[in-house]
């Protein structure tokens, strides 16, 4: 007998062969430790346009352009052709085309192209780290250190979960038949994602959607096009078969409807505003699509009075900044037990006082600027509105000098907002962050849960009575107790309330990229059944 082991049963999908790494020219392009200056050049490399359609880069026909600005200096460094209709009309017929053979395909096989993406991805990394760096101003330790590797790392838990998709176990419910439950794809996901972690929310909305065997059209933020590009040639690279990965760079106005409301789209996966995602909704009902929501959120810090406070104030400042406060899961309202509230506010201000703002590509920095100079100043008319009604402790303002044609705004605390003042109520996206005082631990629970959003949310405390109270209490998506932050692939993300419904990453995300259906045979071989009795004659 042959040797069973090392034949595949399957449907022996093709997997493109893939290039050798060390043909690219992406592989080696730029080496940790290249000069501060040596930025990515966006514009040699997508010379061949802005969309990713069927395996190739392709020009947007909409007529109109995009320009990508280096929010650290207020250059243009790259203008594309914006997909329109006929664009997003082209990759929905490649990942349609391409559905058949890769829904078809085995787990182990959707698992080993899953794994040599990550590879790919992986030999790449100081490339997709500037370009992220370059498109958004985020520092380059955090591109390097959190957006690249937590996205490698998505790659791979998914290559692993691909083959370990569970279903509810068969069984004889009605005694004359054998049930099962089989967990199928649906077909082509169109995706849309924010320009907060164009990487991240790239990888969070395509990788449990091929994994499971869908095939993906994904709208980046027309901000920040260049790594969603990037990943989609990864991908093309590693071998993952042309129409599996499409990515349509246009306006949400004209792609993003269109691709919400196209009948060949199965499923709409949307993180965004909680604004945009109400709009999508309505199209995506419309037509009557499976609808995933990652929403806005504003996320509560709840200190009680037994706290380590300088844990609680670096988890602060850190929990705030992140990604220049541009998370959605950033700290944003600290409510601290009336004992630490002084003393919280005047070192959390002190070490806020300390991070450093500068060139994202400069060693010492730790702050970039916003990703844009609209979303700095909406941020700064959030701060100049409070200080009508609050307090600000320290930051409020833009820096001069040499950061004075980035998008850089200071770290800001506020102090003193009432509970119902925009600045609470609000999700500003930028490094500002409110500190307000409670003294029960009732209200600091209800005051934690008072917004329209539940995203994520934080509790510090040495006493686990109290935290455990905030991690059954508090609506939220996520608790963390003692941190604020941290995230892993193998964990569920995704909102309550109006932050949305429906998880990122983890095998939970299954749950939406799959569609179940019961499968039931009769075991009787019987021709009249006793059922029938309910439709015609008597027993
Ligand atoms: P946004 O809602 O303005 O845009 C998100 C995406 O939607 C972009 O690609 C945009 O082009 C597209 N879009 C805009 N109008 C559209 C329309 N009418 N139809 C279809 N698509 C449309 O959000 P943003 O400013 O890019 O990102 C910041 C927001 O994203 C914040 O609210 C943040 O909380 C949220 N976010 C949520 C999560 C989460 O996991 N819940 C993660 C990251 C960001």
């Amino acid at each position: 007998m042959e040797g069973l082991c090392s034949v595949r049963i399957g449907t022996q999908i093709e997997l493109k062969p893939r290039r050798p790494l060390g043909d690219t020219e992406e592989s080696d392009m730029h080496k940790p430790g290249s000069t501060p200056h040596d930025r990515f050049l966006a514009g040699e490399r997508f010379a061949d346009g802005a969309q990713f359609i069927a395996g190739r880069p392709a020009k947007g026909t909409s007529g109109r352009t995009h320009a990508v600005v280096d929010p650290a200096t207020g250059t243009e460094v790259y203008t594309y052709d914006l997909a329109g209709a006929d664009d997003v009309d082209a990759a929905v017929a490649a990942a349609r085309e391409a559905f058949p053979a890769w829904a078809a395909a085995t787990p182990g096989e959707r698992s080993d192209a899953l794994h040599r993406f990550a590879a790919v991805v992986a030999e790449r990394a100081e490339d997709f780290a500037r370009a992220e760096s370059l498109q958004c101003g985020k520092p380059l330790k955090l591109t390097r250190e959190f957006d690249v590797p937590g996205t490698i790392d998505n790659i791979a838990f998914f290559a692993g979960a691909a083959r370990h998709l569970a279903g509810q176990s068969a069984g004889e419910y009605s005694g004359d038949h054998t049930s099962y439950v089989r967990r199928e794809p649906i077909g082509v996901v169109g995706s849309i994602a924010p320009w907060n972690y164009p990487l991240q929310m790239a990888a969070w909305k395509i990788l449990p959607a091929i994994a499971a065997g869908n095939t993906v059209v994904l709208k980046p933020a027309e901000l920040t096009p260049l790594t969603s590009l990037l990943f989609a040639q990864a991908a093309t690279d590693a071998g993952i078969p042309d129409g599996v990965i499409n990515v349509v760079t246009g306006t949400g106005k004209e792609a993003g409807e269109h691709l919400v409301g196209h009948p060949d789209v199965a499923m709409t996966s949307f993180t965004g505003s909680t604004a945009v995602g109400k709009r999508v909704a309505e199209i995506a009902t419309a037509t009557v699509k499976r609808l995933h929501l990652e929403l806005g959120g504003k996320a509560p810090f709840l200190v009680f009075d037994d706290a380590d406070l300088d844990a609680a104030v670096n988890g602060a400042v850190a929990g705030a900044l992140i990604n220049t406060g541009q998370d959605c899961t950033a700290a944003t309202r600290a409510y601290v037990q009336r004992p630490l509230y002084d003393a919280f506010v005047e070192r959390t201000a002190a070490l806020m006082e300390t991070v450093r703002l500068g060139d994202p590509f400069a060693p010492g920095t730790d702050l970039g600027p916003l990703v844009s100079h609209a979303q700095r100043d909406r941020v700064a008319g959030f701060v100049e509105r409070a200080r009508a009604y609050a307090r600000v402790v320290t930051g409020g303002e833009t820096p001069l000098g040499e950061l004075a044609d980035g998008a850089y705004y200071r770290p800001t605390l506020i102090a003193d907002a009432a509970q119902d003042s925009e600045v609470v109520q609000s999700e500003i996206f930028g490094p500002v962050l409110v500190v307000l005082p409670f003294d029960t631990d009732d209200e600091g629970i209800a005051l934690a849960n008072d917004t329209p959003y539940g995203l994520a949310a934080s509790a510090w405390s040495r006493d686990v009575y109290r935290t455990g109270r905030a991690t059954r209490e508090i609506k939220a998506g996520c608790v963390w107790i003692n941190d604020h932050i941290p995230i892993i692939s193998e964990m569920p993300h995704g909102g309550y309330k109006a932050s949305g419904f429906g998880k990122d990453m983890s095998a939970y995300s299954f749950e939406e990229y799959t569609q179940i259906k019961h499968v039931m045979f009769d075991n009787t071989a019987v021709v009249r059944k006793d059922w029938h009795r309910t439709v015609f004659g008597d027993r």
